[in-house]
């Protein structure tokens, strides 16, 4: 059986049996791999208290193909991030950023720059960052990852330029989240005689969201309205385009929508 060594974090873990352990994992060079690792709840295993949620782990593995789970040879404990355990918050995001990441994580399709972005974003909260900082990037790292990422500077729908976002706190703009992004007059005209639903979201909110998918400001730069509703937008369009709601979500979303118009 072909062994197979990559760096991993796990997705998901559950009991298997009486003392074993099955872990969904998204591997750096492997994709997503699904891992039993037997007899892991036993002190004396070699793989008690290394597999845990949110550490970078180094795992071996003997790849089967054709079988549902493959046999977890070795497992370490490459980077431990004990600290999002012991904040419910921190804990909180970090649950959610392991749920998101599953929907970009496939058998047998490689994706390491989503395995970067999910590490990048666990030791963000293990280093005490804000979640809802830690959160947005992740969530405009994700869709652009996905090949998903809001159009904010060109029409979602004829690909022309968008009109510019005008500062000001009261300034709004046409948005389509099922469109895939913003609309142009013309085509937010069209699409309204047509009968289909197009919003407005504030400007100053899309601005900060682009600033922050192309790496120009951090998400830490924003306060905590301004952050508040960037995910807002970021999580309902991401729940479209995702087609489904995250369970880690929920709560988040039962607030009224905070780019609603005042
Ligand atoms: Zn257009």
């Amino acid at each position: 059986m072909p062994v197979v060594r990559d760096r991993a974090l796990l997705l998901r873990r559950f009991p298997y049996g009486e003392s074993s352990l099955v872990c969904h994992a998204l591997s750096r060079t492997h994709g997503r791999v699904h891992l039993l690792a037997k007899g892991a709840y036993r002190p004396t295993s070699r793989f008690y208290a290394a597999l845990d949620l949110f550490d970078t782990l180094e795992l071996e593995w003997n790849a089967t193909p054709g079988r549902e789970l493959s046999l977890l040879a070795a497992g370490e404990i490459e980077t431990r991030r004990a600290r999002i355990a012991s904040d419910l918050e921190a804990f909180r995001a970090g649950t959610t950023l392991l749920e998101l990441a599953a929907f970009g994580a496939h058998e047998g399709h490689a994706n390491p720059e989503l395995f970067d972005l999910l590490a990048t974003g666990l030791d963000a909260l293990a280093r005490g960052v804000p979640p809802a900082a830690a959160l947005v990037e992740f969530e405009l790292g994700l869709l652009h990852n996905l090949g998903l990422a809001p159009a904010l500077a060109a029409c979602a729908s004829c690909g022309g330029a968008a009109p510019p976002l005008e500062p000001g706190p009261a300034a709004r703009v046409a948005f389509s989240a099922g469109s895939g992004g913003r609309l142009c007059s013309a085509c937010t005209s069209a699409a309204r005689a047509a009968g289909r639903r197009v919003g407005t979201l504030p400007a100053a909110v899309l601005e900060r969201a682009d600033e922050i998918l192309a790496r120009r400001v951090s998400a830490l730069a924003l306060d905590s309205d301004e952050l508040e509703r960037v995910r807002d937008f970021v999580a309902r369009f991401l729940e479209v385009h995702l087609e489904s709601r995250p369970a880690s979500y929920r709560r988040f979303l039962s607030a009224p929508n905070r780019n609603a118009r005042p």
